[in-house]
């Protein structure tokens, strides 16, 4: 198979990064790609999905792993995946050895080893630079129910219709549930058991994607591409405080209790592979309006936003992340954008001990009593009604094709995609399109 047919069955079918923003798959496919890297760090505490994935499959993922090295003539394939995932890590070790130019990378049970700049350093010892991306330093990263996703459309062409998802928190059976795309979150939360009754809906919150990097979410949002993990918190957890708080007051604490440890910027992640990311510096430069330290502005386009200068290093319980998310949309919306040809620094001797302990930020985020197995239910879940939304995916939304009143079935392209980088939507349940709107397609079961 050649790259160009590859990429033309992946955009066909929908498929994009399963994990994070949702990069079009597709537009991974480059023969530039010396080493592909197979994601199942899988660091934000809680989240089960992506072990439990390869476990179950592992053949069928590491087929099409190895298919899309074949396809991009990649020197060697390797599998990220921590040591701790013992049951993954076995089966995984069985069906390695079949495939040429494979290898299995153990990581440690470190927070943020799924960041793909951080994986890639680990597993290959390449420094991406900063605001660079992998492809120019001869790798691609995918996630693992990315690849997953590849491997059914390689195999009977099936395009993405439904996505995994760990529902954990302040539920009564947590688990990881297979469900259709555009199902809300409220009903996705049902399928595992639904919220505690000691707590009134009102009182609780959810936190969508993990507790690191997650966004606050409604029962009513619809679960996408992109969507990994439901947290069902009490209204007063500190992580869900912290959300709510906005940015104005944020700033009014850093102004006043920001003491210049550092502690911040020594635990970057980002900061301890080299990048010009010091949230200290912003932090000193904001609070003080001082307009003169324009570096300390200009580099915020190299955080990731991990969250451990705010969620785990910060003694003041300040928050750099947020106020940098802040700043650095200001600066887009102004039209400023990332420096560019910065070379990074060398790798800080430090580092090695600046790892922050899975088990540690579990504890510091107040998450050690949600710690479930969340097991995985392969099947996909029945929905009455679906609303998948046009957007799932970094790039231009898919355009509506079919029209209010029309039958569709599960599978059918219902949005076509746009000019430049974008996917198809396809129907995930069979029925009658009832409503539609710029955001997105409704469909009601037969
Ligand atoms: S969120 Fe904080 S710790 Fe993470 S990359 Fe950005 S500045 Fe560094
Ligand atoms: S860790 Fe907190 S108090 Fe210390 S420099 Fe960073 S923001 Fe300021």
């Amino acid at each position: 198979m050649t790259a160009e047919q590859l990429s033309r069955i992946l955009k066909e079918n929908g498929i994009v990064g399963a994990g994070g923003a949702g990069f079009p798959t597709y537009a991974k496919i480059d023969q530039r790609a010396e080493t592909i890297l197979l994601n199942c760090a899988e660091c934000e505490p809680l989240l089960r999905l992506h072990r439990q994935l390869l476990c179950l499959h592992t053949q069928q993922i590491l087929d099409a792993f190895a298919q899309i090295a074949a396809t991009v003539g990649a020197k060697e394939a390797i599998i990220g995946v921590k040591a701790e995932y013992q049951e993954t890590v076995e089966a995984l070790k069985q069906y390695v050895p079949r495939y040429p130019n494979m290898r299995i990378h153990l990581l440690q049970s470190a927070y943020p080893m799924g960041d793909e700049v951080v994986l890639i350093y680990e597993a290959t010892g390449k420094v991406i630079s900063p605001g660079g991306l992998p492809i120019e330093a001869g790798v691609a990263v995918f996630n693992v129910e990315t690849v997953y996703n590849v491997s059914r459309a390689l195999n009977g062409g099936h395009p993405v219709t439904d996505k995994l998802v760990s529902v954990v928190g302040e539920v009564k059976s947590p688990r990881t549930v297979r469900v259709p795309l555009g199902l809300s979150l409220g009903e996705t939360v049902a399928l595992a058991g639904g919220e505690k009754e000691e707590f009134a809906p009102e009182e609780l919150s959810y936190l969508v994607g993990g507790p690191m990097m997650g966004r606050l979410g409604s029962r009513q949002d619809a679960v996408t591409k992109t969507t990994n993990a439901i947290l069902v918190l009490p209204k007063g957890h500190p992580l869900i405080q912290k959300r709510l708080m906005p940015a104005s007051v944020g700033m009014k604490r850093a102004a006043s209790a920001c003491c210049q440890c550092e502690t911040c910027t020594d635990l970057c992640p980002r900061h301890n592979l080299g990048h010009p990311i010091e949230p200290h510096r912003f932090m000193r430069a904001m609070s003080s309006h001082d307009s003169k330290d324009t570096a300390a502005y200009q580099n915020l386009f190299f955080c990731s936003g991990c969250g451990v200068c705010e969620l785990f290093a910060c003694p003041q319980g300040l928050s750099p992340r947020t106020l940098i998310a802040e700043c650095k949309d200001g600066l887009k919306r102004a039209g400023l954008k990332a420096p560019s040809g910065v070379a990074p620094s060398p790798v800080t001797e430090a580092r090695e001990y600046r790892k922050v302990p899975e088990m540690r930020l579990t504890a510091r985020l107040g998450l050690s009593a949600y710690e479930s197995k969340a097991l995985l239910d392969d099947n996909v879940q029945q929905a009455k009604r679906v609303k998948e939304p046009l957007s799932q995916h970094i790039g231009a939304p898919a355009q509506c094709i079919v029209s209010r009143g029309e039958r569709v079935e599960a599978g059918q392209v219902i949005a076509q995609a746009a000019q430049g980088l974008s996917v198809p939507v396809h129907a995930s349940i069979s029925g009658v399109v009832t409503d539609m709107d710029q955001s997105g397609i409704e469909i009601t079961a037969d």
